[in-house]
């Protein structure tokens, strides 16, 4: 009798185990609303003014703020460079933690304090794998050092862009074409030749400025691209940069490398809003995952900026 019991018992335990979901798949789409259904992020290297003004001069960014909330004071981590800040963007928090220190680092330089099954520090989009598997994300870029930042493994769709500067338009083509075909849920695109003119010309030369309004033209496209499809409604887009640039470079502690401009966009954000609070690079992903209903990791420290929501 006691045998045939703790068999029924055995039998009972094996069921509930094959219930259990695995541990790293948490829907909580249920629990937590969203503000919209789908986030565009769009990182433009070396994107920066040294005169806000000039922003009247770029038709579709200057739109994008006059209905959108923004500021021109997004503080980037130390130093000022891309992997470091890219590595933060997505990983929600600084590089003490992430452990990304140079400009092109491929692999933590110092260990990362938290891995998932994939060897990276989680990111926004190994939250959106682990919260919402099903859904389609992805992700495209000029400059190859993004591949190593993001958790390519967790993404349904990455590509690597064509990095020639002249390329931009015909990227964005590409770039639209899938926003059209898949209407991701999450996409991070980033577009590397701002931060190339920067470098060869200087910042804020007339190179520089000249090549935003291309930067500029394409960020119309994608804008019309969700339109055509008809989800700019239920759509967030975010534009930020790594860093800015002063001369022909960054990575110091010059304002005009560590502040650059955060524009925010779309469903349930307030119209023509200058955020009020600090801003860093690791509240981008917590911000996305906010606007996604995803419940955010545990360690990361980013917070969600939370004064650009309409009430
Ligand atoms: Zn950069």
């Amino acid at each position: 009798m006691k045998i045939r019991f703790c068999g029924i018992l055995y039998i009972i335990l094996l069921f509930l185990l094959g219930c259990a979901k695995p541990s790293n798949y948490v829907c909580n789409t249920k629990v937590l609303p969203r503000i919209a259904s789908h986030v565009i992020l769009i990182g433009l290297d070396g994107f920066n003014f040294d005169d806000y003004g000039y922003i009247r001069n770029y038709h579709n960014i200057n739109y994008l703020t006059i209905h959108g909330a923004s500021t021109f004071n997004k503080r980037s981590v130390i130093p000022s460079s891309s992997a470091i800040n890219w590595a933060s963007t997505m990983m929600g928090v600084p590089p003490e933690m992430h452990g990304y220190t140079e400009w092109g680092s491929k692999t933590p330089d110092v260990p990362s304090v938290e891995i998932n099954n994939n060897g990276i520090f989680p990111t926004i989009f190994s939250l959106c794998r682990d919260q919402i598997p099903l859904e389609e994300t992805g992700c495209m870029f000029e400059w190859p050092g993004i591949k190593y930042l993001v958790d390519t493994l967790t993404i349904s769709f990455v590509k690597q862009l064509n990095s020639e500067i002249d390329s931009i338009e015909s990227n964005v083509d590409i770039i639209c074409k899938y926003l059209h075909q898949k209407k991701p849920f999450f996409f991070f695109c980033q577009i590397d030749g701002i931060d190339h003119m920067g470098h060869t010309n200087g910042w804020y030369s007339e190179e520089y400025y000249s090549y935003l309004a291309r930067v500029d033209h394409c960020i119309g496209m994608i804008v019309q691209s969700l339109k055509n499809v008809g989800i700019l409604d239920d759509t967030v887009i975010i534009i930020v940069s790594d860093h800015g640039g002063h001369n022909n470079s960054h990575g110091s502690i010059n304002l005009l490398d560590m502040e650059s401009p955060l524009i925010i966009c779309g469903k349930g954000i307030k119209n023509g809003y200058a955020i009020q609070e600090p801003v860093v690079q690791y509240d981008i992903a917590p911000t996305v995952a906010y606007i996604l209903g995803l419940k955010p990791y545990p360690y990361w420290r980013g917070k969600v900026i939370s004064d650009i929501f309409q009430k």
